[in-house]
């Protein structure tokens, strides 16, 4: 059976290669060659294609055989390379795909609709710490892993706060963990200092006992100091915690950050920078902001459902600290003062799972993404940027008519404001000075004016 599914595969591959006009890939191929870029691979040229496309899309539901395929992937070495990429793409109508890390939830650096080409900056990923100006400069391919591995070996002082994920673990009934998770939003960012952040994660099971109905939460703190300081401190705030003094480890900043990942892949410092070293699953992912505690009873509900949902977690991640003391419109992220928590709900299954169960699995995060609507933000329900999810809205470049119907600018405020707040508008201003003809898109991306009805303002 799979050996079929594959050969029906591969048909798809080829047929969708053949529907592309092979008079304009070459001279794609052409253009880049002439241009000084040798670095790419298109249907055309065999070998390293789909290795290349595919080594960096995380969410495998983007790298199934009937996803359309770009025509060409272009590994530029330097700005110079990007420019003529984009200069040799636009030239042939192709739309652009940009790739750094290939994260995202929705793969939107990998796919289009329509004919395009991949841009993937991965050769791009120089770092350089300039510990006197207290700066680091990355180039757009780098991942978090190799700044992290720049900071860390350039300074035992200076550090960069980024991604983790989870470490020590209690388990129990959904009603215990609701305890436990509603004492931690009233504390997390209230009680704790500036410079000790712990975030939780909570999900079905336990690792002593699958079958019951037990939840586990899964706690990554991260302390700026002493261990002993930090114990005292969760002890004070956090009794119900049981922190103990094994389940501590004084390290450097880095070091920390590994223990926290808690993943065999990265054991060291070195191992930071293999930017391959995540495990590919199919995902769905859904995110929520959170403005005044969420009540006892709605907590333990929620956790009820999450024990029905076998591959579903849910991520509690604490605001406050330094965040409070940006504005809100000082970046584009604008969820700052006011911000008690993020809440990202999280689906992943292996291969084996997804002819069967992947659209239940997702239709369970959504059942509880909706339960949740009347606890957390709301007008706009917010969200964040970096759980880009599609089930928000989407707009469709390549429909003429809709696009003559509509006016993208409102119709992607629909998201753009639930990820960006009131810095959605200054975004759209910003997108219409700097790519006034939409060349940097993808179907949630921030769209320009029709270039005539823009003003310059202050910002
Ligand atoms: C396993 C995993 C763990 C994660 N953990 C966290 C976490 O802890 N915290 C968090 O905040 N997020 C987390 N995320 C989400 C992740 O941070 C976002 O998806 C982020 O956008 C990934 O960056 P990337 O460079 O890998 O994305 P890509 O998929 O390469 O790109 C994301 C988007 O940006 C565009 N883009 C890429 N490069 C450029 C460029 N140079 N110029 C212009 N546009 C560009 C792409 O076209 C695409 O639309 C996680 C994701 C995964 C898969």
């Amino acid at each position: 059976m799979e050996a079929r599914i594959n050969i029906i595969g591969a048909i798809v591959l080829f047929l969708s290669a053949f529907l592309v006009s092979s008079a304009t890939g070459e001279d794609l191929a052409f253009c880049l060659s002439s241009s000084g870029v040798k670095n790419f691979t298109t249907y055309y040229t065999t070998g390293d294609y789909l290795r290349l496309l595919n080594i960096s899309i995380m969410n495998l539901r983007y790298a199934k055989p009937f996803v359309n395929k770009p025509v060409a992937v272009v590994l530029p070495g330097n700005k110079e390379q990007v420019a003529a990429a984009i200069r040799c793409s636009t030239s042939a109508s192709w739309t652009i795909r940009l790739r750094s890390g290939g994260h995202s939830y929705e793969g939107l650096s990998s796919r289009d609709d329509g004919p395009f080409v991949l841009i993937d900056l991965m050769n791009m990923n120089r770092v350089s710490v300039d510990l006197d100006a207290e700066t680091a400069w990355a180039e757009g391919g780098a991942t978090l892993g190799e700044i992290y591995y720049a900071i860390a070996t350039s300074s035992k002082r200076y550090g960069f706060s980024g991604g983790m994920c989870a470490t020590v673990s209690r388990s129990g009934s959904p009603s215990d963990m609701a305890k436990l998770l509603h004492k931690w939003q009233t504390t997390a960012n209230n009680v704790l200092e500036d410079d000790y952040f712990l975030q939780l994660a909570a999900l079905p099971g336990s690792s002593s006992n699958q079958s019951a109905e037990l939840i586990s939460v899964f706690f990554s703190g991260l302390y700026l100091g002493p261990k002993a300081s930090a114990l005292a401190i969760t002890d004070r705030v956090f009794p119900e915690l049981n922190l103990t003094a094994q389940e501590c480890a004084e390290t450097t900043w880095a070091e920390g950050l590994i223990i926290i990942r808690g993943d065999n892949a990265v054991r060291t410092v070195e191992d930071l920078k293999n930017r391959f070293s995540y495990q590919k699953m199919f995902t769905k992912t859904k995110f929520d902001y959170v403005e005044t505690p969420i009540p006892l009873s709605a907590l333990e509900s929620a956790l009820k459902m999450l024990t029905r949902q076998p591959r579903a977690s849910v991520l509690f991640d604490v605001h406050g600290g330094a965040m409070y003391r940006i504005p809100s419109d000082a970046t584009p992220f604008p969820h700052r003062a006011g911000t008690l928590y993020g809440i990202e709900y999280f689906v992943d299954w292996p291969q084996e799972e997804d002819a069967d169960y992947g659209v239940r699995y997702m239709k369970g995060l959504r059942r509880l993404y909706e339960f949740m609507t009347p606890f957390v933000s709301k007008n706009p329900r917010r969200s964040y940027v970096n759980s880009v999810d599609l089930d928000l809205g989407a707009i469709d470049w390549t429909d003429e008519k809709q696009l003559c119907r509509f006016d993208a600018v409102e119709v992607a405020r629909a998201w753009g404001e639930k990820y960006f707040l009131g810095n959605y508008d200054r975004l759209v201003r910003a997108k219409t000075l700097i790519d006034p003809n939409n060349v940097f898109r993808h179907p949630q991306s921030i769209p320009p004016f029709p270039t005539k009805t823009l003003t310059r303002t202050g910002h």
